[in-house]
């Protein structure tokens, strides 16, 4: 090992592929590198696989759907979390397969449960800001939805709120399109941006889900579930549906219904599981 320049044998990197590394990159640079050589591997094969998350009326406690969790198995640094690597494929040009392979997977999956029998009503895809944003977005979209022959209903597409606050007008227009095409829209993390309640209003959107920060407030002091109480409020009179984040405990689902919150998500009814666990037990009568 020389001093000056550490060898760095990628093996995630593919094929005997040698990478110099400055003295000057630090360790998280050099994982950086790890990861995005990694992820191109994983792009290609056998190393992603997405969990899914159900949802649930809060008023009949019925399965509403389910949000699709991108996860990625790396043979040498193990599970590595998506807010990371999602942020790696964007600075280097992968969003966009990522995006698609995410997309594709979760059509696929749901008509393949529909054929043996019972599916959730919808699944939820995240969609990041690069991918909204790239030229391809709205063909891509289209093109999932007729290969996969899912019925557009059945899909919704989650977009965080920072995301949507540097969108212009013609990015608005772009968002109606998408719902043209019949798939529905919700604000993610909603509360985390600076959104004005104007802006809101305009934005075409179907759900808004408030961010978990503010779900783990209510219960802490008198004025925890404040915000809460408001976004429900707010968003009910613009007419959308609101699903709370990250719900943990008893007091906080007793809060969300006695304010009436229309759906609930989080580790108190179920962390994201595998396709087969999620079937066997939320998708009742269907052969795994
Ligand atoms: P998100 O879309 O807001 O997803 C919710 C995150 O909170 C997920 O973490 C989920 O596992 C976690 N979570 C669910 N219930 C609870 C709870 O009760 N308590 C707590 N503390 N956490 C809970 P995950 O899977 O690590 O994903 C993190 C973020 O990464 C997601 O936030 C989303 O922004 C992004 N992400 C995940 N999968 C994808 C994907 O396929 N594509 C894109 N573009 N982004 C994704
Ligand atoms: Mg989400
Ligand atoms: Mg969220
Ligand atoms: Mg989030």
């Amino acid at each position: 090992r020389n001093a000056d320049t550490a060898l760095y044998l990628a093996k995630s990197g593919g094929k005997n592929a040698f990478r110099f590394f400055e003295p000057h990159m630090n360790a998280d640079a050099v994982q950086r590198q790890q990861l995005q050589d990694g992820l191109r591997v994983a792009l290609a094969g056998g190393q992603l696989a997405l969990h899914y998350q159900p949802k649930f009326d809060l008023r009949s406690g019925r399965l509403t759907g389910s949000e699709a969790l991108v996860r990625w198995h790396h043979p040498q640094l193990g599970n590595v979390s998506p807010a990371r690597f999602i942020a790696i494929a964007e600075d280097f040009g992968m969003i966009g397969a990522l995006g698609r392979w995410v997309r594709d997977t979760a059509c696929r999956q749901m008509v393949a449960w529909e054929q043996g029998g019972a599916a959730p009503s919808q699944v939820a895809v995240n969609v990041s800001a690069q991918e909204l944003h790239g030229a391809g977005f709205e063909d891509g979209l289209r093109q999932t939805l007729y290969e996969t022959g899912i019925a557009p209903e059945r899909l919704q597409l989650e977009i965080t709120e920072g995301v949507l606050l540097r969108e212009t007008d013609a990015a608005l227009a772009k968002l109606r399109r998408v719902r043209d095409m019949g798939v529905s829209l919700a604000i993610d993390d909603f509360g985390t941006g600076y959104s004005s309640l104007s802006y809101l209003r305009r934005l075409p959107v179907d759900i808004i889900k408030i961010d978990q920060s503010f779900i783990h407030d209510i219960g802490q002091d008198q004025a925890g579930g404040v915000i809460v109480r408001a976004v429900i409020g707010i968003g009910q009179s613009l007419g959308r549906r609101i699903v709370a984040e990250g719900v943990e405990d008893s007091s906080q689902l007793d809060f969300l219904r006695e304010q009436d919150c229309d759906e609930g998500q989080g580790y108190w009814f179920s962390a994201a599981l595998p396709p087969k666990e999620f079937a066997s037990r939320y998708c009742q009568g269907l052969a795994v």
